[in-house]
């Protein structure tokens, strides 16, 4: 396949399943490199940092520099950067999430806001920080989110995420919240601008067509499956490669 300069990778069930590394695919991310493509990293996280997953992949066995990670905290910090730009900011995120908003102005009273920023929620979010962050929304102040995940699961069972806050409170508010995380197709731009590339000149690969695959192709990038993590669980989908793992893409890109 010829014409793709870079290549966007998902994290989980791509790279490692539950941080145990897929045989293979370390490999095959050195070999890319060395074939002069560009390789980064797409994921929804906001608690984490892009150094602290930086980290933890080199622990692994991958070297993906910090700056070719792209975590739904990155994106939206760069959203807001260039959309909203010099606009006050009330955040309503994870602490490891602040240190992504470089560029952006923070505010402490949601009442001096332009924009509310909603990340991962945790305990912090009272019912008096929820209210206070309504109340600016019903000024007409936009909403942007950082995902809107529906749980994810812990050690002890499933949690709730951001997706019922960013729902609720846009339902309450009547306003239409700006998700910046997968599905949204605005953190698939932000990655190929990451790697310089253009999406047209980009590969997504991922273990989910429809939240990893689908909103890259609506932008123009090709798209790889890989039957690892919950790729196996598929059946035939449309992509332009289908493959076993990682570790079978540096040959099929010929
Ligand atoms: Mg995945």
């Amino acid at each position: 396949m010829t014409g793709v300069r870079g290549i966007v990778l998902d994290m989980e069930g791509v790279l490692h399943v539950d941080w145990s590394p897929i045989p293979g695919s370390a490999a095959a991310v050195a070999e890319l490199a060395a074939e002069g493509i560009e390789v980064g990293v797409l994921t929804n996280t906001t608690g984490k940092t892009r150094a602290a997953i930086a980290e933890r992949l080199a622990g692994i066995g991958y070297e993906l520099p910090v700056e070719r990670i792209t975590t739904a905290a990155s994106a939206a910090a760069e959203y807001l950067r260039s959309r909203q730009a010099g606009k006050r900011v009330y955040a309503l995120v994870e602490r490891g999430a602040v240190g992504e908003l470089d560029g952006v102005e923070l505010v402490d009273d949601p009442g001096s806001a332009e924009v509310v920023l909603l990340g991962g929620p945790d305990e912090s979010w009272t019912y008096r920080r929820l209210n206070a962050v309504f109340r600016t929304l019903l000024g007409g102040v936009p909403l942007v989110a950082m995902q809107r995940n529906r749980w994810w699961p812990t050690a002890d069972g499933p949690a709730l995420d951001a997706g019922m806050f960013v729902v609720g409170l846009s339902y309450a508010a009547a306003t239409e919240p700006v998700v910046v995380g997968k599905p949204s197709t605005e953190i698939y731009r932000s990655a190929c601008r990451l790697l310089e590339v253009d999406p047209a000149e980009a590969m997504m690969v991922g273990d989910d067509p429809e939240s990893d695959l689908a909103p890259a192709a609506g932008i123009g990038m090709r798209t790889c499956l890989v039957r690892t993590g919950k790729g196996s669980s598929f059946g035939q989908v449309d992509v332009d490669l289908d493959l076993v793992d990682l570790a079978a893409l540096p040959a099929a890109l010929g």
